[in-house]
């Protein structure tokens, strides 16, 4: 069951130095007459005694270089079950059309007669989000899911301000993803906190309650955090919109309905799409990401500016609007991530996105069966798109979810997401996506019921987990606080 051992190895400057006088290639003697470099350069650019420098031979460097590459867990490598992050796999096509010359080698500065192919995309893209969302109007100039929630409430404040109802308070659940609070904090609101009910939804009668005309709207994540549908979300969208208020709706978990239902519908407002989530375009260390933002046709007028305008076959840009919030980025935000995301959408096709959120929901749904005898599920309502489990069982012989996430990493599996959401304690929160092989599943499930055994057995040998990983056990916090990213000689 368990995969390749990842060999650690010494820099090459922290190796013995004779073990280092190889010939690294080989040059055909030289047949122009030599320069003497203290004729051409600068006194004081000139060595007086080179360094000492390891010689090495090109395959050394290049199986060095690899292997080292080698120690970082990628979406390529096998599941990345991380929860709320949807690290689905990249296909291969997204990254051959983002270099096309055309398009990578287009500069913003171009004048727009030079660039409707690029528009054209951005506005083919667009209309594919809206066909996607129901919505009535989109932008795609936000850099990330959090950026797009800040394009998002920044556009119903100046909508409520426009009506003249100015509000100071945004309602966020308490299984809402940290960056919502955070964005409603840095648009200027008071957030306060929502309880979820028993199934880890909305309580009604609280919303009831909290839902004054101090409230500008809620900032609810469909399905919620803990892979669980809003089921009343058309009930809260009427009761928000009834008492004056609007409807952020978290879009990060579209993977779990995309082509099975519409926000539009539910009552949203403003969503922001993870592109880098939903689309399959890489993220995390993996490049840059983007946010598109669909709204209603409320929000439509402050959509932010420049924004693509189609005229007959002809594409424009609309600069200045005074109802806009104004640019939320240079330019056209991550136009290759764009152009990746296009090409995802066209690849699968309506049908093809419809079967990706089914096979996300049926994998989850699989993991779900089959750890739920060695793993306690907090909430037993329907899952979707991810399940989360808590330590309750194992904590019984002090093994924590720390100890479980470290030990699955001798398994060769990326541990899921932890402690999160906050509403559940010791939190195990899985996300395969639909992007891997079933047999990949299993042997992930294989892995996760070995340990639940192990923690009954042995539970000292998965608290000191990992085992078989360069790195052991580190200071969580030193790690975090005090990073080390530079070799140095001492
Ligand atoms: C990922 C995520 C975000 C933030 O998106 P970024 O692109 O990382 O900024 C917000 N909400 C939820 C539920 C998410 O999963």
């Amino acid at each position: 069951m368990k995969r390749r051992a990842i060999r650690d190895e010494a820099l090459f400057f922290e190796r013995n130095p004779e073990r280092l006088r190889r010939q690294g290639f080989q040059l055909p003697p030289l047949d122009a007459p030599a320069v003497d470099p203290a004729t051409i350069l600068p006194q004081n650019a000139l060595r007086s005694e080179l360094p000492d420098y390891p010689d090495l031979t090109e395959m050394e460097i290049v199986q060095h270089f690899h292997r080292l590459s080698q120690l970082n867990y990628a979406v390529d490598e096998g599941l990345y079950p991380l929860g709320s992050c949807t690290m689905k796999y990249n296909p291969r096509i997204n990254e051959q059309t983002a270099r096309l010359v055309g398009l990578a080698a287009a500069h913003p500065l171009q004048p727009v007669e030079q660039v409707q192919g690029c528009l054209r995309l951005i506005w083919e893209l667009e209309q594919a989000l809206i066909a996607i969302t129901g919505m009535a109007g989109v932008t795609l100039q936000p850099a990330a899911g959090a950026h797009g929630e800040l394009a998002g409430i920044l556009m119903i404040r100046k909508a409520l301000e426009a009506r003249g109802d100015a509000r100071d308070v945004v309602l966020v659940p308490d299984s809402a993803h940290g960056t919502n609070p955070a964005t409603a904090a840095f648009a200027g609101y008071e957030t306060i906190e929502l309880a979820s009910g028993d199934d880890g939804t909305v309580d009604l009668e609280e919303l009831d309650r909290l839902m004054t005309d101090r409230v500008a709207g809620i900032m609810l994540t469909v399905p919620n955090t803990l892979g669980v549908f809003e089921h009343r979300i058309v009930e809260i969208s009427k009761l928000v919109h009834d008492r004056g208020g609007l409807i952020y709706m978290d879009g990060a978990n579209l993977n779990a309905f995309a082509g099975r239902a519409l926000p539009g519908l539910m009552g949203a407002d403003a969503m922001h799409i993870n592109l880098h989530k939903t689309f399959s375009t890489p993220h995390g260390g993996g490049g840059p990401g983007a946010g598109p933002v669909v709204v209603s046709e409320a929000l439509v007028p402050h959509l932010p500016v420049p924004r693509v305008v189609k005229a007959g076959e002809r594409f424009t840009l609309v600069e200045d609007d005074a109802a806009s919030i104004g640019a939320m980025r240079g330019f056209y935000g991550n136009f290759l991530i764009l152009v990746r995301a296009l090409t995802y959408i066209r690849s699968l096709g309506s049908d093809g996105l419809r079967q990706m959120s089914d096979v996300a929901v049926l994998y989850a749904n699989l993991i779900r069966r089959r750890l739920a005898n060695a793993y306690h599920l907090p909430y037993d309502s329907p899952t979707l798109h991810e399940v989360v489990f808590d330590d309750t069982r194992q904590t019984a012989n002090d093994v924590h979810n720390t100890d479980i996430a470290k030990r699955l990493l001798d398994y060769g599996f990326h541990p899921p997401t932890m402690s999160f959401p906050l509403i559940v304690h010791g939190a195990l929160m899985i996300e395969p996506t639909e992007s891997v092989s079933p047999d990949e599943i299993d042997i992930f499930c294989d892995a996760m019921l070995a340990i639940a055994k192990e923690a009954g057995e042995n539970p000292e040998f998965v608290r000191t987990a990992p085992h078989d990983t360069p790195v052991s056990r580190v200071d969580e916090v030193r790690a975090a606080r005090k990073l080390k990213v530079r070799w140095t000689a001492d």
